[in-house]
């Protein structure tokens, strides 16, 4: 059985807001199969907000959830860590509505659940598999999923930079591939853009030390950890964004020139699009089904929860 699981034991951390500049406190904490990822604002007197697309809130530089007055901001860079190492029942709190920014990749978020440790449920996970193709584009921006045995993004940038005009790369994403290629890879910003932002009292918290900064000739930084650090950490947005589909996803993710407002709209139009997926318990490629047994496939009306 291809299991769900959660953390082994609680862990925290301590970071800064990307926009408030503020300390944040983040707990991992573990829970019971079907409990899903939950966000809860400990200085709010705990609504839980799941990670799912029905709370989405506004998109800005990032991806935000809301639920009545409780809003949590910048999950994505968090969720594609859960996601990716198969965390799928965790509560996550915070005492402030931003989660930390960390260096601006998930490798942080990579080394706070292997330091908790991980830990299978006796119930087995579902996954939301791809069998028609769904696409969306908005202008020069598109983004598609199509049928796969696996979960593998392509994914291609332009910009009019001298350092990243074209950038393209396909990944199968598994536990390690994500946390060896794609986890490290930084958030990117435009130095002109981080001046606007700062004029708007937002990004306050922004440095060298979160974000890869592009001047107009180069980096800021001092070096890159991958000569396609960009295009990677695109991969790694997408893969947090597509987590609010509620479950892994079984196909391939094509998108081009995308960014959190096409990829959340696509997670919505994933939803609506019942007839292009199956829910199913196991991947095709699980030892249990090698050995004979068919992915078992459920209704897709369980998705309401
Ligand atoms: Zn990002």
């Amino acid at each position: 059985m291809d299991a769900q699981r959660t953390l082994r034991r609680p862990i925290s951390c301590v970071g800064i807001g990307l926009h408030s500049g503020n300390k944040v406190q983040l707990s991992l904490k573990p829970a019971p199969a079907g409990f899903g990822v939950r966000f809860r604002r400990t200085d709010l007197g705990g609504v839980d907000l799941p990670a799912t697309v029905q709370h989405l809130a506004g998109i800005q530089l990032a991806t935000a959830l809301a639920h009545d007055d409780v809003a949590v901001e910048t999950v994505e860079h968090l969720l594609a860590a859960l996601v990716s190492m198969g965390i799928d029942n965790v509560l996550i709190e915070l005492n402030s509505p931003e989660v930390p920014i960390m260096d601006g990749s998930a490798a942080p978020f990579i080394y706070l659940i292997q330091e908790a440790g991980v830990k299978p449920l006796a119930v087995p996970r579902r996954y939301l598999k791809i069998v028609r193709p769904i696409a969306i584009s908005r202008g020069d921006k598109r983004i598609a999923l199509f049928p796969s045995d696996h979960f593998k993004i392509t994914y291609s940038i332009s910009y009019d930079h001298p350092l990243l005009r074209h950038q393209s790369r396909t990944l199968r994403v598994t536990e390690d591939t994500f946390i060896d290629e794609i986890a490290p890879a930084r958030t990117f910003a435009f130095l002109k853009d981080v001046e606007m932002l700062r004029q708007n009292g937002l990004a306050l918290g922004g440095s060298l030390d979160n974000a890869i900064v592009l001047g107009e000739t180069g980096v800021l930084n001092n070096a890159l950890r991958f000569e396609d650090e960009f295009v990677r950490h695109k991969i790694l947005d997408a893969v947090g964004d597509l987590a609010l589909v509620g479950f892994p996803v079984i196909g391939h993710l094509v998108a081009h020139r995308a960014g959190h407002a096409l990829h959340t709209e696509f997670v919505a139009k994933i939803l609506e699009e019942t007839e292009a997926w199956r829910v199913v318990e196991a991947p095709v490629d699980v030892p249990s089904v090698a050995l004979g047994a068919p992915a078992r496939e459920t209704a897709p009306a369980r998705l309401a929860n």
